[in-house]
């Protein structure tokens, strides 16, 4: 099984995204079942309606699941791992207080070396747990550092090894009883059975906590990790909220779409895919997690503009007249004539609601565009825009620039654009409208 495992703490940025998708393609290669766990175990951080937000971007991305839940909902059984952990005696009770914790890393910085916990409280066991409860004083259950090192073969990172001190003995629970990050997630995707992890190279220092937490409850499955390379944005730096174009909301407010999105995100880092635009069930037919780059790869805006342009290209009309409030296949027709020069909706839009907006007359061309107009709404309808032009032409004698310049802005609302002789079979139906 492989998950997607996201926090309901911020909007869900392109980071994220790029891990669903490419977590559910590899489910999907792998016909393994595909879970989203919402991760809302640090209660704190959470922000109400992030989660159902999630679930409506996943929809519009069309990457279904087999099943979701929210990880607070196994609250009561990463409270009971984590005491059969130091039943076991694999874990300890720590009642060192964030001051003394405070000193300790004060001390460490001074020698120069890492701050390691100093296990002072490793002998405090299963049976402190019931009198540290009844008296209601402070603390946390930390797991024991392992004896060896940690190995992970990373499909993207290759191997990475994680010595027993750089693992150190870490929290597990907190004092409030509720589960850290490394453990909720850790129990959970052993009791989901996840075989496969694909994850931002920000929790690469996560997984070697989280092997040691599932070896240490005894779960010999062997995991495979992927950390994605990160995400930098126009000025090298890692992307981050600060970065407009990283929220996934804001791309979709730009008038990017959902198929230009996800083809930009699973292009991003992987120089060797045998298309450069494909959709989501082309992608799983050839996908290889292996291609993808080790190194930090730049967000190209303008590579996400001509993805959008070659998908609108490729949407069928009717679809795309509907972003703009028509159920007709020649207002798509039209919005694709316009991408020539607009790459987004937001774009096209800019240019198809002008020509069904009233224009304006007051300019240097509106004498001339009185008189077309009233010819046009007398005139019988024209099939092509010849008839058009000559029966204007030979009703008020304009011709040359006289013509086409107030024409074209009667039409359009615009005083460039694509060939009149393209647009008017697309807006002759609704000429009445468009011309006055
Ligand atoms: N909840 C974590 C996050 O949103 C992801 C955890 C994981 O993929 O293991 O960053």
């Amino acid at each position: 099984m492989l998950r997607f495992a996201p926090s309901p703490t911020g909007d869900m940025d392109i980071g994220n995204l790029r891990v669903a998708i490419l977590n559910y393609i590899v489910a999907k290669q792998k016909n393994e079942q595909f879970l989203i766990r919402i991760e809302d175990s640090d209660t704190k951080r959470n922000i109400e309606g992030k989660d159902t937000e999630i679930m409506m971007l996943l929809e519009k991305f069309a990457i279904t699941h087999n099943s979701v839940y929210h990880q607070s909902e196994h609250l009561g059984i990463h409270q009971k791992l984590a005491i059969r952990l130091l039943q076991e005696e694999r874990a300890f009770i720590c009642k060192c207080t964030e001051q003394d914790l405070e000193e300790a890393r004060e001390i460490a910085k001074k020698d120069g070396i890492a701050y390691r916990y100093n296990n002072r409280c490793e002998i405090l066991t299963n049976d402190d747990y019931k009198k540290l409860k009844e008296s209601g004083e402070p603390f946390v259950i930390r797991l024991k550092k392992p004896e060896q090192d940690i190995i992970n073969n990373d499909v993207i990172k290759r191997s990475i090894k994680t010595a027993p001190n750089e693992v150190d003995s870490f929290v597990i629970m907190r004092t409030d009883n509720t589960p850290t990050y490394n453990f909720a997630c850790a129990c959970d995707d052993m009791l989901s059975n996840i075989s496969f992890i694909i994850r931002g190279e920000d929790h690469l220092t996560n997984t070697p906590k989280q092997m040691h937490i599932k070896s240490a409850l005894g779960y010999d499955s062997d995991t495979k990790y992927a950390h994605l390379p990160i995400i930098l944005n126009s000025d090298a730096k890692k992307m981050s909220k600060r970065d407009e174009a990283s929220s996934v909301k804001w791309l979709f407010e730009e008038g990017f779409v959902p198929d230009a999105i996800l083809n930009y995100l699973i292009l991003l880092g992987n120089s060797k895919t045998p298309k450069e635009i494909f959709t989501l069930p082309e992608a799983i037919e050839w996908f290889n997690l292996e291609t993808i780059s080790k190194s930090a790869t730049k967000f190209d805006i303008t590579k996400l503009q001509f993805i959008n342009r070659e998908h609108l290209k490729l949407m069928d009309d009717k679809q795309l007249s509907g972003l703009f409030g028509f159920a007709d296949a020649d207002i798509g027709k039209l919005a694709k004539l316009y991408l020539e020069e607009c790459s987004t909706t937001n774009e096209l839009e800019a240019k198809i609601r002008p020509i069904f907006k009233p224009k304006n007359f007051d300019g240097e061309w509106g004498e001339q565009m009185r008189t077309i107009e009233s010819l046009i709404s007398e005139a019988p309808a024209f099939q092509t825009f010849n008839q058009l032009k000559k029966h204007i032409t030979k009703e008020s004698g304009l011709k040359g620039k006289n013509l086409f310049k107030p024409l074209r802005i009667l039409l359009t609302g615009a005083e460039n654009g694509p060939e009149l002789s393209e647009i008017y079979p697309l807006i002759k139906s609704y000429i009445l409208e468009v011309a006055s």
